[in-house]
């Protein structure tokens, strides 16, 4: 083949290989032969006589090359040169060759000079040289030698680039120098690389040629897309190979887009996006109106609303309805209210109450209460004006009230949109209490003294203390070790708070004691001791000023002298104790009460003893309305008195029934006699008596829950446990009065308690002989006399040692009763199988859900020797500190349905399997759910014994204290091992 025919056979070669382009990088063309045809015009040095265009055609398109083969012609210097290139945005190019280089051996007549390269030339300017072609206007880029070279008819195409730059002038050329070879260029392309415009992160970055010298990245700005928006500007990198690379920072679809492909669309009808994030849209929440397109929000249904805090993604919401059973309950000076969260919470958790409050009554209405009105919550400390406040639980504690004025408390439900709400969420109730809290003597002051005087005075802690407060000072000497025991006490009773003692002793420290006795006769507690000296004998001259014998300021002076022969405590064993006298007199600190109570059995005249300790009421200030009760001696009504000058008060009447003997009438008047010598809040009242007329009566304070047993029984399960405590505290200060009163109640039990509006716990039912026989529960026992087995202590029912121990045992046993709502103690165990029980120490297991501080307080109280059994003082103390802190009840006794709930749950009483639901149902007292039952179609005892809990629920039994005794009970009949045996202790 001769150099011609080389030309006329490349064209199949370009039209396979003409073939590549980068994907990731974007390649800008400069210029390239195939795509300019026979256009291209480029200049040959020497003219026709080295380089030129052949044109062939393939598949119907025309492909042109430049070829030269001048072998066979000696030494040659044949330059093609290109075009003017226009540079662009280029700063390096990359020139891409396709060429065939013939092997000169292939050749027959190929001169020594025939070559196998080609040389490569590039030459930049700002200006088009036009056809002023100059050699040295171009410097030599590289030899280009094929990798393979072509042997006669079997064509090697090679392809070749390189890189030139950097480039700065406005366009450049291109030149190939022949130096005799036989060459033919099928192809030259000159590019530049660049990074394509793009969309990253939602910002849109422009195509961008990265130059090399200014720095290896070029930074580029993005720009958000429509409907995006960036805190930061995002930035990208692209390389001088044309790569993207480093992105910095994103855009996102603002609030109503979301993205979808690369570009932010607005939510679609019924969603919603609130802000600007990389979140999609979402469905709108509950409660919400359906939204158009492009949503921030969906707005709320009427009635509905978002509180300022809450998040517009958030459910729309209600405000709450009113809080629910509202309760006050009279707790000593103090009120407490407890009510249950309402019915609906409006679907949001950030439920609070406030309580208001006002007092009510007289001309002026309702006005709202004193800023001197605290209000307690248990845990969040002590919030002296919280009235009004938020409060996040639902038990408060009022106090600083005064006595015997309705107060009405609001308690309101609010939630984080009731402020939306022109309807207020309130539930109301109103209490009054009956008591206030006693006055303490806060600290004692020595104002003056001489050898036989000392002037005191004392401050007391009650804000506006009645004027007609008195006080009782007591003071003895100082006992020197030396000294016997006998210690006696002078007790001054004084109408204000300061006094001068004379006839005293030189020289001798005296220690004094002092307690406000409040308007209504009670004694507070005493202020602490303290102590002062007499000066001595010798000091006498130096004294400016001797205090005079006259007691100025004391309007009243009542000395007692008592003496009291205050035994030494065993030293071995220091807690031993006798009975309950021994109590008082155990320790000089353990003061004996001034009033010790008067047995009317000691008075000749039981009329006297009545006359003395009652008030005669005329029978025409009593009206009676109502048969409330029956006692042994006739019924009991709830009337209203209405003594000369003074207000009318609800009270409850007993009467004498006709044909009365007088033993009978005795025994009758007798408890009056004894109710009439206390006087404290947890013992009922005594308002007077009837004795000049043929119808005797006793009038006391009206007591509007009744008795306690039944009160607990009506509402079983209705009270938490501390409420349950309360009460029990209240029945243990009035049997803490009474033990001090030395006084044996004999018969406490909770028939026995009364319960006011406030439930306010009232002892009652005093009496001598007539105590137990009017008690249904008395028994006779081999001892003589009748006893309430289940309430009595061993020795007292083993010897009749009836003492404040013994009635200690009984508070046991009361607390058991309060604990289980009336629940019988020991169930149908008949009174010798308790007997046997108690006395195989077995004791009645805890009630369900009864905090194990008060099981253990129980257990403590029913101890076997009455000397560790703890004292009233101690009791009353303990449940205080329970009261104090509400936390001590968390912790539950253990509890076994077994044995706690009654007995027969095993099965029917006669020991046989219960028969029908209904019997069942009768057995655990929870007949009233008969209806639910027989309506869920639980007809038969197999289908209560598949119940679950929830079942119970949802037949529609609500109480908690009910579910769990139905629950228990199932428990109980599923498991028929019962047994006594955890009563154990
Ligand atoms: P008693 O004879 O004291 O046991 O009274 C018999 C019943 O009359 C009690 O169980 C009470 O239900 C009722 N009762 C007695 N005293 C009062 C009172 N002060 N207030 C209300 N109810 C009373």
């Amino acid at each position: 083949m001769d150099s011609r025919g080389i030309k006329a056979t490349f064209f199949v070669a370009v039209f396979i290989c003409n073939v590549f382009l980068s994907l990731q990088t974007k390649e800008e063309v400069l210029l390239d032969m195939t795509s300019s045809g026979g256009e291209l015009g480029w200049l040959t040095r020497p003219y026709e006589q080295g380089w030129e265009l052949l044109q062939t055609v393939v598949n119907g398109s025309m492909l042109y090359t430049y070829s030269v083969c001048n072998v066979a012609e000696g030494e040659q210097d044949n330059w093609l040169r290109t075009n003017f290139v226009q540079r662009r945005e280029a700063s390096r190019i990359v020139v891409e060759l396709q060429f065939v280089v013939r092997d000169c051996n292939s050749f027959d007549g190929a001169s020594q000079a025939c070559k196998e390269t080609f040389n490569l030339h590039f030459a930049e300017s700002d200006t088009d040289y036009g056809t002023n072609f100059q050699k040295w206007q171009f410097r030599k880029v590289a030899t280009i030698a094929p990798d393979e070279i072509t042997i006669k008819g079997d064509l090697r195409v090679n392809v070749e680039s390189r890189l030139i730059g950097p480039l700065s002038k406005k366009g450049f050329y291109l030149a190939f120098q022949d130096i005799g070879g036989c060459v033919a260029l099928l192809s030259l392309r000159v590019y530049y690389k660049a990074c394509p415009a793009t969309v990253s992160g939602l910002a849109h970055f422009p195509e961008t040629v990265s130059s090399p010298e200014s720095q290896p990245l070029t930074e580029v700005t993005g720009v958000c897309v429509d409907h995006a928006q960036s805190d930061d500007t995002p930035r990208m990198h692209c390389t001088v190979d044309g790569e993207w690379l480093v992105p910095i920072g994103q855009c996102q679809c603002q609030a109503g887009y979301e993205e979808v492909n690369r570009t932010c669309q607005a939510c679609q009808p019924g969603y919603f996006k609130a802000s600007v994030s990389g979140e999609q849209c979402e469905a709108c929440p509950p409660h919400t109106l359906p939204s158009e397109s492009g949503a921030r929000t969906c707005l709320c249904q009427q009635g509905y609303h978002r509180a300022p805090s809450d998040s517009p993604t958030e459910d729309c919401s209600a405000p709450p309805s009113a809080p629910r059973d509202v309760v006050a309950t009279a707790m000593g000076a103090k009120l407490q209210l407890s009510w249950e969260p309402p019915e609906e919470t409006g679907g949001r958790d950030d439920l609070t109450y406030s309580v208001t409050c006002e007092r009510c009554g007289g001309v002026s209405g309702c006005l709202p209460c004193d800023e001197r009105v605290r209000l307690e919550a248990p845990g969040a400390g002590v919030q002296g004006s919280a009235l009004g406040g938020v409060l996040e639980g639902r038990l408060v504690t009022v106090s600083e009230l005064e006595p015997h004025i309705n107060y009405t408390f609001t308690v309101e439900a609010l939630n984080g949109v009731s402020q939306y709400s022109t309807h207020r969420a309130i539930a109301t109730v109103t209490a009054a209490i009956i008591h206030m809290d006693p006055p303490k003597v806060t600290s004692m002051r020595l104002d003056d003294r001489s050898t036989n005087s000392l002037a005191l005075s004392w401050a007391v802690s009650r804000r506006a203390l009645p004027h007609a407060t008195r006080y009782e000072l007591m003071y003895r000497k100082k006992k020197k070790d030396s000294e016997d025991d006998v210690t006696t006490y002078t007790v001054l009773v004084l109408e204000k708070s300061s006094v001068t003692i004379d006839d005293l002793a030189p020289g001798t420290t005296y220690v004094f004691r002092v307690q406000p006795i409040a308007s209504e006769g009670s004694l507070a507690s005493y202020s602490m001791e303290h102590e002062f000296q007499t000066l001595p004998e010798e000091a006498q001259g130096n004294m400016a000023v001797i205090v005079g014998g006259a007691i100025g300021g004391v309007a009243m002076l009542l000395i007692i002298i008592i003496v009291l022969l205050l035994r030494k405590r065993s030293r071995r064993n220091p807690n031993a104790r006798q009975g309950p006298e021994d109590t008082y007199f155990s320790s000089s600190e353990q003061l004996k009460p001034l009033k010790t109570y008067v047995d009317p059995h000691t008075y000749e005249d039981p009329n006297q003893a009545v006359l003395k300790f009652a008030t005669e009421i005329h029978p025409g200030s009593i009206t009676k309305h109502k048969v409330i009760g029956a006692g042994e001696f006739g019924e009991v009504y709830r009337g209203v008195l209405r003594a000369p000058g003074r207000k009318e008060v609800a009270v409850a009447v007993k009467t004498l029934k006709p044909g009365y003997s007088d033993k009978q009438r005795k025994d009758f008047l007798s408890e009056a006699s004894i109710m009439g010598q206390f006087s404290h809040q947890n013992i009922i009242r005594l308002e007077g008596v009837v004795t000049k007329y043929k119808h005797a009566m006793i009038v006391t304070e009206y007591m509007e829950n009744g008795a306690l047993d039944k009160y607990l029984r009506d509402h079983d399960g209705e009270m938490s446990a501390y409420q349950l405590v309360g009460m029990l505290r209240g029945i243990a200060a009035g049997m803490r009065y009474l033990s001090d009163m030395n006084y044996v109640h004999r018969d406490l039990a909770a028939r026995n308690i009364l319960v006011n509006s406030q439930l306010e716990c009232k002892v009652s039912d005093f009496g001598l002989s007539r105590v137990l026989e009017d008690d249904p529960e008395g028994t006779y026992t081999t001892s003589g006399g009748k006893i309430p087995i289940r309430w009595t202590a061993p020795e007292a029912i083993a010897y009749r040692k009836f003492t404040s121990a013994s009635d200690v045992w009984s508070f046991g046993i009361v607390m058991w009763e309060v604990m289980a709502f009336g629940e019988r103690p020991y169930w149908d165990m008949s009174n010798h199988e308790v007997m046997k029980a108690i006395n195989e120490a077995f004791r009645l297991p805890a009630p369900m859900d009864c905090p194990s501080a008060v099981y253990q307080l129980m257990l403590q109280c029913w101890l076997q020797d009455r000397a560790k059994r703890p004292r009233f003082p101690d009791i009353v103390s303990l449940l205080d500190k329970l009261l104090r802190s509400p936390e001590s009840l968390k912790a539950i006794a253990d509890f076994d349905p077994r044995v706690s709930i009654r007995l027969p749950s095993t099965s029917g009483s006669d020991g046989s399997p219960f028969k029908s639901v209904a019997e069942w149902l009768e057995s655990i007292k929870m007949s009233q759910y008969s209806d639910n039952f027989l309506c869920a179609g639980i007809t038969s005892m197999d289908h209560v014994l598949q119940m679950k809990n929830e079942d119970i629920r949802k037949i529609g039994v609500r109480l908690p204290g009910h579910l769990k005794r139905i629950a228990y009970s199932i428990l109980g009949l599923k498991d028929q091992t019962s047994t006594m045996s955890v009563f154990a202790v």
